[in-house]
């Protein structure tokens, strides 16, 4: 089911560059986005991250091309990243291979690839693939209490919860890159008695959030077995949903999230490889006094291997904050391996009943916070519903975000005997 470990792992690769060693992309890492220079017209095409620089990969094919891989690179120089997807596991694993090799100290191709960099200071990034559907599954059982405590006291998480990896079908319309400005949204917002007010959220909010994007599809009406699950994921990024809880309040029974989570969800430029995660996997359980998954959600990898330490953070800028000069603050710190659901079960679940999958697809995993305080992934937690507002360390407080702020959710992985990789950041200011 996951991507096997290879020599493309070793943690004592080095790549001839010289900043990508101890970076968040170091060769070990090599995920993929879309860029272009900033400030040409030039078209938009595929790129892999490496230190502080990308490789072209439309200059890598025009420049002679990676030999053997030569047919998986095709897929990547275009404006989207989704005919690569749509080639699966076979294309990106071979991509890599040849990338890794054309990159490391005492490659043939040096020359060659030293003319395809660009410094990612230049570059300005746009979505990696046109997501054609947009899905935010619920996977963290702590934020699942933490919200339901708060919208439902009496009666917090529903009983559906430890069945079913609950999600909704999001807007793929409004997911934006990182560093795209959010405009604060208005609509209506729950009255304290008779009519709603209309106008501004006053209670925006982010969400601390994994985004998992899809390889390749399925057919409509044939599931995606959990042990064929994850060879239909490509990889994984950083996703903030952007939430306006006084609009969500008022409007989300009985269908559900609208228009108080459908105006913005920003993602990292960059989407980490299934290939790059391998190292990082861990087992999946449950307590044994919570009910084990149905037995389509189960197989043995999956208790295995199927979840993914994947260590996250949010920290926070303001415009006083900026003007004083402070490093961003942190306002949260969680892992993905508290996720209640796998990346696995996610896929599984959203196709058994037929549904179809398509290469580009995005899949949120919901707000990933932790048990613990310190590790919540929105404001709404972190403030009780804006009861207990925040002190920042220069002083001002937050119930919820406020014109000028600017949130940055940032990722990566770690572990013993393996190189370090990072996610990278997805930024959003928001803007009245
Ligand atoms: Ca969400």
């Amino acid at each position: 089911m996951s991507r096997d470990l290879d020599d493309t792992h070793d943690p004592d690769l080095e790549s001839f560059l010289a900043s990508a060693q101890k970076s968040a992309f170091p060769i070990q890492n090599l995920p993929f986005g879309v860029f272009r220079r900033a400030g040409t017209d030039e078209a938009f095409r595929g790129c892999v991250a490496i230190g502080d620089q990308v490789v072209d990969l439309l200059a890598v094919q025009a420049s002679g091309g990676l030999g053997s891989a030569d047919d998986a690179l095709a897929l990547t120089v275009g404006e989207t990243l989704n005919p690569f997807m749509d080639a699966g596991s076979e294309a990106s694993g071979a991509l890599r291979r040849a990338l890794v090799s054309a990159l490391r100290k005492g490659s043939t191709r040096e020359e060659q690839l030293r003319g395809c960099l660009v410094a990612m200071s230049a570059a300005e990034f746009a979505l990696p693939a046109r997501v054609g559907d947009y899905t935010d599954f619920y996977t963290s059982v702590h934020h699942a209490t933490n919200i339901g405590r708060l919208f439902r006291p009496d009666n917090p998480l529903l009983p559906n919860y430890k069945w079913i990896p609950i999600g909704y079908h999001g807007r793929s319309s409004s997911v934006i890159v990182s560093g795209a400005p959010i405009p604060r949204p208005r609509g209506q917002k729950r009255p304290s008695d008779g009519a709603p007010p209309f106008g501004l959220s006053s209670r925006l909010d982010y969400e601390l959030e994994l985004g998992v994007y899809i390889g390749r599809g399925n057919a409509l009406g044939t599931p995606i077995g959990i042990g064929d699950a994850e060879d239909h994921a490509f990889g994984v990024s950083l996703l903030n949903d952007w939430s306006a809880r006084d609009i969500q309040a008022w409007e989300y029974q009985p269908l559900g999230p609208f228009l108080g989570k459908n105006f913005a969800t920003s993602v990292s430029p960059f989407i980490v490889t299934m290939e790059a995660l391998a190292p990082f996997r861990s087992g999946f359980s449950r307590n044994a006094d919570d009910p084990q998954p149905l037995a389509y959600l189960t197989s043995n990898e999956n208790s295995s291997a199927g979840a993914l330490d994947i260590s996250l953070e949010v920290e926070l800028t303001t415009t006083r904050s900026r003007a004083e000069g402070s490093a961003p603050f942190s306002l949260g710190k969680s892992s993905y391996g508290h996720a209640y659901w796998t990346l696995a079960q996610m896929i599984t679940h959203h196709t058994v009943n037929g549904c179809n999958l398509r290469a580009g697809d995005l899949l949120g995993t919901g707000t990933l916070s932790g048990p613990d305080a310190g590790s919540e992934g929105a404001l709404i937690e972190l403030t009780k519903s804006g009861r207990e507002p925040i002190t920042l360390p220069n002083g001002e407080t937050r119930s919820f975000l406020e014109d000028g702020d600017e949130v940055i959710l940032r990722g990566h992985c770690e572990r013993e005997g393996f190189a370090r990789i990072g996610l990278g950041e997805v930024r959003g200011r928001i803007v009245g």
